[in-house]
């Protein structure tokens, strides 16, 4: 028998085996029993009944099934795969059964295919039938197999080659720094039309499996808003290919806007930075800064935003908080407190960054206190920029209005030069993210600094209060009496914990006093910063409440004022199992020698 496929007259014909054949006999009865669960899961999970438009009110099958509403943005896309794959796999076990019939001496190792061959009485055909059935199955077989082949790219399995490239080019940090914009030199801001995507947000969009782990980790989604994280990219890959003609020949003119066309006013603006989306996207996927993308052009380009962002913004600009209370207000917290303020004292090793809601926020203001008693018991020399602080402007920023966040970092990075800061303690997640990871970015965009000055501003060490209280107590600076034990329950802040990765801090702070602490991220996102207490909160302490009282805590303790506050408003989700906890913030937690507090419960 000749090794080549082709016979005397050059024919291609398919009885010639190749010798490796009894060798990889096996493999075909190995995809044949992986294709039977295959084929179990895709029926099992409702997707055959999705595919055909048909809705099941029925409750799933097995408990580990995801949402349903996750499997069906495109059906028929996933009926046509499941049916290749299955094709393919059965069209080649047909052929495998008349192969070890034809070709008893080359299948050996053909378990799957011999036991078939045996059951459906194939040995005993008359041998033409045979010889066609085995033709017929190699030709369907084929079929099946380039038809596969052909489909992918059409479908959204493209991300079978798409992901792994994804993968490669993925945005390290880039849910906790969004995209630095050059005010001075650009012409379009944010994401108006489909041309204003960069490339690696249209590998995105055709990265994106659909698999909906996004939307289902999603606050916003799972709280009832219209967002979705999936549908962002869905719709962004098929306005992509509505358009790819006019963006190929860039005719950006011709292309209509993407809102509210493609994307709405709730999709856009419901959307709290958390980050979960990307946290849990298997291939790496950036929302963030698509959704903020379009969140610039919509407040930069076209002067449109919710109404309630009329006061936010007016309020940043003209007293620098978002509440709008008197500038020279912003140091009263600290009267009769003897803290050491800047302007007069020039210098000092830290300066202590008291933020928005540290310094109007009635519990804010608690914990800025706290604050300052942990400086003084470790004995640091530390200063507050008292009236002269404006807000980070991260709120200004996540929200579109870049021009604002960029004026308000440079007035606060001003300061930072004039008093020659080194070191910045800050008590505020969002304060903490914006000068770690978008200051120092936004450094050579300015040209009001010189170059000696901006690398002495890219120095600047910022730390966390959570780290910094974490590192006084293991290096002795601060002393615990043990605690009385209990259990707590602390919520990771999304802009420490998720995008900042700064998990085992407070953990092990909490484990010093002998409180039992969870061990992973409690993930839902409580809400967007207290500074956007507007519509566009997205009432996420419904999901957080069950999280934090899953473990029946004694305690509940947060490392952010917005959970601090809201945990301690009157809430029906409180329910009955926590009504005993206290709450803690985690500064305020060595001042006492158990978990709790001393700040006062509601
Ligand atoms: S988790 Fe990632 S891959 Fe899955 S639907 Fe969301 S964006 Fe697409
Ligand atoms: S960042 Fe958070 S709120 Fe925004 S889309 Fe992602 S998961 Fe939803």
């Amino acid at each position: 028998m000749s090794n080549t496929p082709f016979d005397e007259s050059g024919r291609f014909v398919i009885e010639d085996y190749s010798s490796l054949r009894p060798f990889s006999s096996f493999l075909p009865g190995i995809a044949g029993l992986m294709g039977i669960p295959l084929w179990v899961f895709y029926v099992n999970r409702g997707q055959a009944i999705a595919s055909f438009g048909l809705e099941s009110k029925d409750k799933p099958v097995m408990e580990f099934q995801p949402a349903n509403k996750a499997y069906q943005t495109t059906p028929w896309d996933s009926a046509a795969i499941y049916f290749f794959l299955i094709a393919v796999t059965l069209s080649y076990m047909y052929f495998e059964v008349f192969a070890v019939v034809r070709h008893p001496e080359a299948a050996r190792l053909s378990f799957l295919g011999k036991y078939l061959a045996g059951a459906l009485a194939v040995p005993g055909l008359p041998e033409a039938n045979a010889a066609a059935h085995f033709r017929i199955s190699w030709w369907l077989h084929i079929l099946f197999v380039y038809g596969f082949i052909a489909y992918v790219p059409y479908s959204k399995y493209f991300h079978m080659f798409t992901g792994p490239l994804n993968l490669f080019f993925r945005g390290r940090g880039s849910s906790r720094r969004l995209p630095p914009v050059d005010i001075e030199k650009s012409e379009v801001f944010g994401i108006e039309k489909t041309a204003d995507f960069t490339w690696k947000d249209n590998l995105d969009a055709f990265a994106c499996m659909e698999c909906g782990r996004c939307q289902d980790a999603c606050p916003a989604s799972t709280s009832g808003k219209p967002l979705s994280p999936k549908m962002i990219l869905v719709n962004q890959e098929k306005r992509l290919l509505a358009e790819r003609r006019k963006l190929l020949e860039r005719r950006r003119d011709d292309l209509s806007p993407l809102f509210p066309e493609t994307y709405t006013d709730g999709e856009i603006w419901t959307c709290t930075t958390c980050g979960a989306c990307q946290h849990v996207c298997p291939v790496e996927i950036e929302h963030i800064r698509k959704i903020v993308g379009v969140r610039r052009s919509e407040v930069l380009m076209q002067g449109r935003f919710p109404q309630e962002l009329n006061a936010f913004f007016r309020n940043l600009e003209t007293n620098s908080n978002p509440w709008g209370l008197g500038f020279s207000k912003r140091a009263d917290w600290a009267a009769g407190l003897d803290v050491p303020v800047l302007s007069e004292k020039k210098s000092a090793d830290v300066l202590l960054w008291v933020g928005c809601a540290g310094s109007y926020d009635e519990q804010g203001i608690q914990v800025a206190k706290a604050m300052v008693t942990l400086l003084r018991k470790a004995g640091v020399d530390f200063g507050i920029l008292g009236t002269e602080e404006k807000c980070c402007g991260d709120s200004a920023r996540r929200l579109g209005q870049e021009y604002l966040y960029q004026t308000l970092a440079e007035e606060n990075l001003g300061l930072f030069l004039n008093y020659g800061v080194k070191k910045i303690i800050t008590f505020c997640p969002h304060g903490y993210n914006t000068f770690q990871n978008e200051y120092s970015q936004l450094l050579p965009l300015l040209a009001a600094f010189s170059g000696e000055d901006k690398e002495r501003l890219a120095r600047i060490e910022i730390i966390s209060h959570v780290s910094w209280v974490n590192g006084l107590l293991g290096q002795g600076r601060l002393k615990l009496k043990p605690g009385t034990g209990g259990r707590a329950a602390y919520h990771d802040p999304c802009y420490l914990g998720r995008h900042n990765g700064i998990i085992k801090e407070p953990r092990d702070i909490l484990s010093r006093l002998n409180a039992a602490a969870p061990a992973n991220e409690i993930v839902w996102c409580a809400g967007p910063g207290r500074t956007l207490q507007v519509r566009l909160a997205c009432g996420a302490m419904t999901l957080a409440w069950p999280q934090l009282t899953w473990s029946v805590a004694d305690t509940i303790v947060s490392a952010e004022l917005v959970t601090f506050v809201r945990v301690n408003e009157p809430s029906p989700q409180r329910g009955a199992v926590c009504v005993n906890a206290n709450v803690a913030f985690i500064a305020g937690v060595p001042l006492t020698s158990t978990v709790q507090s001393k700040l006062e419960r509601p």
